[in-house]
């Protein structure tokens, strides 16, 4: 008869299992390396802030993609199309539900704002200023081509910086690894050695 520990997670799902070197943690299910954060493929993060730590009331979807860093030379060569379509066919993709504290979330949501916020000043503030030209002042067409995708520049920084909680740095059929982490956080997980 096969008695099976319904404690300990499954074997596909404990880290230490593929890296043999940190010890199981039931209770727990990310690592830290450094500063990063290593768990397995499909485990739910323990309900703690990414950020500080403190207990999370939520979790924020967030899809994953990653693929080898090398492959960025296909955009310099054959070129931006070509890499495109072998980023999409090649790279390792992960779901996460990433807890945060009712303070980070706040904070995540307002940089999402600002940049929507960026955005529309962006659009609507160079389609004004050209409805004040006349004839004689000469094309405004110019001005408001440099200005609506600086102003989206500008709102994507805003977005990715303010929204993103965190980076993969390494994805596969199993494990994956993310930066973003607050030390508090990683100062929970135990470490792989
Ligand atoms: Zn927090």
């Amino acid at each position: 008869m096969v008695v099976v520990n319904t404690a300990q997670p499954p074997a596909d799902h404990d880290p230490s299992s593929f890296y043999r070197t940190a010890e199981p943690r039931p209770d727990w299910t990310v690592w830290r390396e450094g500063p990063l954060m290593v768990l397995s493929k499909g485990v739910a993060f323990p309900m703690c802030c990414v950020k500080c730590g403190a207990p999370a009331q939520r979790t924020v979807r967030t899809k994953l993609m990653w693929h080898n860093p090398w492959l960025y030379l296909l955009a310099a060569f054959p070129g931006v199309l070509v890499y495109a379509i072998v980023a999409t066919l090649v790279s390792q993709r992960a779901e996460l539900d990433v807890p945060v504290c009712e303070l980070h979330r706040v904070r995540r949501l307002k940089a999402i704002w600002a940049a929507l916020a960026i955005l529309v000043v962006s659009v609507v503030g160079p389609l004004a200023y050209m409805s004040t030209f006349t004839a004689r002042d000469g094309d405004p067409v110019g001005v408001a081509c440099a200005l609506v995708p600086l102003g989206g520049l500008i709102a994507l920084i805003v977005a990715i910086v303010g929204a993103r909680l965190v980076v993969p740095t390494f994805i596969d059929g199993r494990v994956v690894k993310l930066k973003g982490a607050g030390e508090a956080f990683l100062a929970k997980c135990p470490p792989m050695v």
